[in-house]
């Protein structure tokens, strides 16, 4: 049987998160030359960039729920929202980012239908024969397991983001897929927003950055990031800190990375007086390359670290910047 995959594509601020398209590469090689790719956009509003952007990366269909409703994100609409699509659909596979939302949503889909569910995968191989394993971390990242879902049954899955290829856009002719309207029902609500306070704004988001640059106990204040911003302004990136960091007050725990913070996964981490524990390893360490400022040349951070500059963070950065800058 031809495989369909439904991919929830995520939006944030209202632009679809990098996690969408990566979501969609994961569904089309799941669905293979035959399957179906079908994706769902929740949008309080116009919807037509959005859908066209993923028409170019070869969804088959976009299936748009738009409402005035949906531009405060609740739970219980979006899961109705996409309880609607899965009952449209009728999909072998849900993918969805394993996002702040994507992990509400996927656990209670899975409940509603009796799913089977694999959270937090990293990477997807698809055999000749169409069956497909998902690999997930284990442990903080110091174990991975590959699991595949036994017949019968739906199967939903979360992705983390940053670790799988995008969807590449598609030539205009290669394009056939088209938009439906997808109608849903409210559900009766229990709680209600009543305000959105944010709390750190204006910043990539730090889970799908592709630079962060970090900074631990040794920025030694909250003056002590701006360094680190400037860097990671300059390289586009986003600023992040070790709990040490955080509990000291030098900034947001919203930055946090790690075990009890966020994981990131970007092709560059620079981490700033930090010493590299594992807790902290636990959120950075699937960095592609990372690179440790540190003045003690036996932090336990240069372990991991691709590239080590010993030396005093003030100096060092400054001078990373200046050379970046003349770039
Ligand atoms: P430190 O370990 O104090 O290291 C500071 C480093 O800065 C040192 O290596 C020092 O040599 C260097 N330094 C100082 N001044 C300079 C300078 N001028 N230039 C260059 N280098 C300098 N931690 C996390 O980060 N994230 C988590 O999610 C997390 N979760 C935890 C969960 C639990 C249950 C527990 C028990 C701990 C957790 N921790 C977490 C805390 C963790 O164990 C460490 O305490 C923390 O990561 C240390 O942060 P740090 O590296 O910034 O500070």
């Amino acid at each position: 049987m031809p495989e369909k995959v439904l991919v929830y594509a995520e939006c944030k601020e209202g632009k679809l998160r990098r996690v969408a398209f990566e979501a969609l590469g994961a569904a089309r090689r799941l669905a293979g030359e035959d399957g179906e790719v079908h994706a769902l956009l929740i949008r309080p509003g116009d919807a037509l960039s959005e859908t066209e952007a993923l028409l170019a990366r070869g969804a088959g269909t976009v299936h748009v729920a738009s409402d005035p409703i949906l531009g405060v994100y609740a739970p219980e609409v979006y899961l109705a929202v996409i309880r609607a699509a899965v009952d449209k659909v009728q999909p072998d596979t849900v993918l969805l980012g394993h996002t702040a939302a994507g992990r509400e949503l996927a656990p209670r889909l899975a409940a509603a239908y009796d799913a089977g569910h694999v959270a937090d995968v990293t990477a997807i191989e698809v055999a000749a024969d169409g069956g497909a394993s998902f690999t997930k971390p284990l442990y903080a990242g110091k174990a991975y397991e590959k699991r595949s879902f036994l017949p019968g049954g739906m199967r939903i899955v979360t992705i983390r983001p940053n670790n799988m290829e995008a969807a590449p856009v598609l030539d205009e002719g290669e394009r056939s897929g088209t938009a439906a309207e997808l109608s849903f029902a409210v559900p009766k609500l229990y709680t209600a927003v009543r305000s959105v306070v944010r709390r750190s704004g204006g910043q990539i988001d730090l889970s799908e950055a592709d630079i962060v640059v970090s900074g631990g106990r040794g920025v030694r204040s909250a003056e002590g990031f701006e360094p680190l911003r400037k860097l990671a302004e300059l390289l586009g990136g986003a600023v992040g800190a070790s709990r040490a960091a955080c509990d000291a007050g030098y900034c947001d725990y919203a930055l946090q990375i790690g075990q009890t913070g966020k994981t990131v996964t970007p092709q560059l981490y620079i981490a700033c007086g930090i010493s590299g524990a594992i807790q902290h390893l636990a959120g950075m360490s699937g960095s592609r390359i990372i690179v440790a400022v540190n003045k003690d040349p036996d932090a336990p951070i240069f372990d991991v670290a691709d590239y080590g500059i010993v030396g005093d963070l003030f100096e060092i950065v400054p001078l990373l910047t200046a050379e970046f800058d003349r770039l």
